[in-house]
């Protein structure tokens, strides 16, 4: 854990903008709707079928350097 997180709420938004992209289910099916933000292996359940995201979670390494703003 990196101590620049100590807040959750500031660590879950920099989470959800470094790994998250817009589910391009959503996107296709509910062009009206703003598209669920999928982090690694998140389910979308905005539609069926229901959509998951196709990354793997990131190791903790990999979650940590992308955190700090590394590239991967
Ligand atoms: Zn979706």
């Amino acid at each position: 854990m990196i101590d620049a997180f100590r807040d959750l709420k500031v660590m879950r938004a920099r989470e959800r903008q470094v790994f998250g992209v817009p589910c391009p289910v959503c996107r296709e099916k509910l062009p009206k709707a703003h598209p669920k933000i999928l982090k690694p292996g998140q389910l979308c359940r905005a539609h069926k079928p229901y959509f998951r995201d196709p990354r793997s979670e990131p190791t903790g390494a990999e979650w940590t350097a992308a955190m700090n703003g590394e590239q991967l």
